[in-house]
């Protein structure tokens, strides 16, 4: 059989052929925490389930595929609970003393526990404006063991240039590793490995999954040993997810490229009405070609994606009358689903960085722009700035 190569068929097919006990088409939902073994330590491959879950395993095949499509090697992937334990599980390969140099925009639970959870473990971080590849290159200290970048970055919506930043993080040393959290690209738009990262981490909770209704985390690598050391972590540190919420995963997964395009075509046809709407100060979204990143953005990425910010004339209480007037954009946090969500980043996900480096604009608005009918959405949009 001639290999898949296309990501829109992995996303459907990747470690999920038909059930060979029962030729069912879709992974079943394996709950059993243990297996029946034939004889001591003779087992069918999987014993215990924090260890191994066939749907799990279905997942993280597809995982990988995904996001090593661009490599000629094969791609390796392991399943998590939630971003944030894909997150903590990676950084279990830092040791104290070593140093993370990040970006100065993460998503703030990584912020959190950098700053509150793993500083008290010795391990050092400093912050920067990762869209600047020269500053990134200048704050590269001895013991730097990992770079880790988030492209585009939430909800301020920089690019760092993946290819670029590696390439100059390798040159300065080999043992340096550089990890990029993909949630907002997805693999469809973006594959990092293929830029030269190590370690591509995901929130399935958002893009992949995509429909608001399961938390999940996850790991690419293209390095065996690396992948064997995290594998070995995934189950010594035990933040696994459950069957059901890898198999709602999967079913996400298979409509992914058809659900970022048309995020990615709603998102550019809002960010152009926002910037014709008198009540707008600034729009901020990679595909506008006044945004400092836009270059790099289509240089990276097939599209730019379902994410778009804005900052209003009007200042934070227009922002918060903008939010709590709209109909179809859901006043919630998180992103990444069907469904169109808006929020106030400096009251609601971000409220917990004020006063660090990671601190947002009061008067910024973030979309996370769904699937919805384009028109539905600018007339919801247009309804709601109508009112300030
Ligand atoms: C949501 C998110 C996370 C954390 O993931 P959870 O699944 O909520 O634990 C990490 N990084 C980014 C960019 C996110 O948006």
């Amino acid at each position: 059989m001639t290999p898949i190569s296309h990501m829109e068929t992995l996303a459907i097919h990747a470690g999920q052929s038909p059930d060979p006990a029962t030729g069912a088409v879709i992974p079943p939902v394996y709950m059993t925490s243990t297996y029946a073994q034939e004889h001591v330590g003779v087992t069918k491959g999987f014993d215990y389930s924090r260890t191994a879950n066939p749907t799990r395993l279905a997942l993280e095949q597809c995982l990988a595929a995904l996001e090593g499509l661009e490599l000629k090697q094969p791609a390796y992937g392991l399943a998590f609970s939630s971003g944030m334990a894909a997150i903590d599980t990676l950084l279990r390969l830092i040791k104290p003393g070593e140093h993370v140099l990040a970006s100065n925009d993460v998503y703030g639970g990584t912020y959190r526990l950098f700053e509150h959870v793993l500083k008290d473990y010795g391990i050092k971080f400093s912050y920067i404006d990762v869209s600047n590849p020269n500053l990134l290159e200048n704050s590269l200290l001895p013991e730097t063991r990992l770079v880790w970048l988030e492209t585009p970055t939430n909800p301020l919506l920089k690019i760092a240039d993946i290819l670029e930043i590696s390439r100059r993080v390798k040159s300065r040393s080999p043992q340096i590793l550089v990890a990029v959290d993909n949630t907002f690209a997805s693999p469809h738009l973006q594959q990092p490995l293929a830029l030269g990262a190590d370690f591509v981490v995901h929130s399935t909770t958002k893009y992949l999954g995509g429909h608001s209704d399961v938390i999940g985390g996850a790991i690419v690598m293209k390095d065996r040993a690396s992948y064997e050391r995290l594998r070995y972590l995934q189950n010594a540190v035990g933040a696994v997810p459950g069957p059901m919420d890898c198999w709602l995963i999967l079913r996400g997964i298979k409509t992914l490229s058809l659900r970022m395009e048309r995020h990615s075509t709603n998102a550019v046809k809002v960010s152009e009405y926002l910037c014709g709407h008198s009540a707008v100060e600034q729009v901020i979204y990679p595909g506008l070609d006044i945004h400092p990143g836009h270059e790099v953005a289509k240089k990276q990425m097939k599209m730019f994606g379902g994410m778009v910010s804005v900052i209003l004339k009007g200042g934070e209480n227009a922002a918060r009358k903008m939010v709590e007037a709209t109909r179809i954009f859901a006043l919630a946090e998180s992103l990444g689903g069907v469904e169109s969500l808006i929020e106030v980043p400096a009251a609601m996900t971000h409220a917990s960085v004020a006063g660090s480096p990671l601190e947002v604009p009061a008067g910024l608005v973030r979309l996370s722009v769904g699937i919805e009918n384009i028109d539905d959405l600018i007339a919801d949009l247009d309804n709601a700035l109508s009112g300030l």
